[in-house]
């Protein structure tokens, strides 16, 4: 069914009985071509670019939850491409470029709001490292834009702006494209358009295990609804990739950390870019039903309860007040945490295993949401062709054997 205009009204006038369910809800076969493990972003994304750029359609979606359950759904819906190396520059500038026209593309508005986004620079120091980052953004073909104190002030007017403030604010970078995506929207987009070229989406189906062929490689998954069999597997498990590496007998370079973010109670519109302080850790948005959306950094333990610590909600709390007094009067209406894959050189792991069909994307840490449709379109090309495609060379497992990294969390002296 097309979504549109007339779609709705016709949906109105038939009192709601014109929509169908936006995917099946298929028994597994016994075997697929490929199997993806994880129904979040990344995995729906590669079901859906393997049947779209690949004609591979005989693909099922595993997932133990329900779909977007996992980062996915929990994330601060924050796109962006203002990186400072040229392979992650390449890398997260094409998914940007493919979510500028995902709406479309999916026929299910996801919602994308490029208002642009701002780094805060609280003193000289971080003014250079901006302008140095600026300008290889601006040598990388991506748009950047230093501002001054009075730029930043005009665009977001209730930052504590005082000389005299704990954090001043000296100045800015802005990157116009940036801004958010609705991130259920874009799980339920990929997972509505997978299913129309006929990719089976089974949730509720943990996998536990890995079943292997006589030369090692493997040959499927053995899961909570029995075993299924399949020429190639894809793991797209985020926070849990150490885990499916270790059933299937690797290590992975992965720490799993929680990370939290809350939101406050809606107020009218209020904040109309993305402001992050590297110099606190906070960042703030205004998502569309008005509530002020809050993050900052990771719990310092690893763990696997999507909670977050105490510890860590206060110190955003005192971070964003720290930038925005005025919402001190705010009350905060939820607060959650979902695990994240961290990799010490804060870049993504896309390609090969080192065992045989089975491929893995991960260790997008605290910033993959904006990173789904470049990590699906990879990770698909791994699948159906056996090599690693170009945008993705940069970003092997083998590069922790080589040593060499694409350290952007050290160069730009944040987190992604
Ligand atoms: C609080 C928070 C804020 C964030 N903010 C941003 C942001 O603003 N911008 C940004 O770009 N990124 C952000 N991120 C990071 C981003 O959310 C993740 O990098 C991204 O969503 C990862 O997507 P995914 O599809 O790989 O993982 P997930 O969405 O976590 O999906 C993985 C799926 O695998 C399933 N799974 C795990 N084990 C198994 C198994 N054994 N069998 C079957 N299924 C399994 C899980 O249930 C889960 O649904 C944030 C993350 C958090 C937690």
């Amino acid at each position: 069914m097309k979504y549109s205009a007339l779609a709705l009204v016709r949906g109105a006038l038939s009192g709601g009985r014109s929509w169908g369910p936006a995917w099946r809800n298929p028994e597994p076969k016994p075997r697929y071509q490929v199997l993806i493990i994880g129904g979040g972003g990344h995995g729906l994304a590669t079901a859906y670019y393997l049947a779209r750029n690949h004609g591979v359609r005989d693909v099922a979606v595993i997932e133990r939850g329900w779909l977007g359950g996992g980062n996915t759904g929990r994330n601060t819906t924050i796109v962006r491409s203002n990186y400072l190396f040229p392979e992650s520059a390449r890398l997260y500038d094409f998914s940007l470029k493919l979510y500028e026209s995902l709406s479309r593309e999916l026929n299910f508005n996801i919602m994308l709001s490029q208002r642009g986004l701002i780094l805060l620079a609280h003193s000289r120091h971080d003014l250079e490292s901006m302008s140095r980052w600026a300008n290889a953004m601006q040598m990388n073909g991506i748009d950047a834009q230093l501002l001054t104190r009075d730029q930043v002030a005009e665009r977001a007017p209730l930052l504590e702006m005082s000389p005299e403030a704990r954090f001043p604010v000296l100045g800015g970078f802005l990157q116009r494209r940036a801004g958010t995506a609705r991130h259920d929207a874009v799980a339920w987009g990929y997972a509505r358009a997978a299913d129309s070229l006929g990719v089976d989406i089974i949730q509720n189906c943990e996998v536990t295990g890995f079943s292997r062929a006589a030369d090692g490689a493997v040959s499927g998954v053995l899961t909570s609804r029995g075993a299924i069999a399949a020429e190639r597997i894809g793991i797209a498990a985020a926070g849990h990739s150490s885990v499916l590496a270790k059933l299937a007998g690797f290590a992975l370079p992965v720490t799993s950390y929680a990370l939290q973010a809350m939101v406050s109670e809606p107020v009218k519109p209020a904040l109309d870019t993305v402001v992050l302080s590297p110099g606190t850790g906070a960042y703030v948005s205004q998502s569309d039903k008005g509530e002020m959306v809050l993050g900052a950094s990771l719990d310092l333990f690893p763990s696997y309860a999507q909670r977050g610590s105490f510890a860590i909600t206060q110190s955003i709390l005192a971070a964003t007040l720290a930038i925005f007094p005025a919402f001190s009067r705010l009350r905060l209406l939820r607060q959650w945490a979902g695990i994240v894959d961290v990799v010490h050189d804060s870049s993504p792991i896309i390609g090969a295993t080192p065992v045989p069909n089975l491929y893995i994307n991960c260790g997008w840490g605290t910033g993959g949401f904006k990173g789904i449709p470049v990590g699906g379109w990879t990770l698909a090309h791994a699948l159906a062709t056996g090599r690693s495609h170009e945008l993705a060379e940069p970003f092997q497992l083998s590069r922790f054997m080589s040593g060499r990294l694409i350290d952007e969390a050290a160069a730009a002296g944040i987190a992604h």
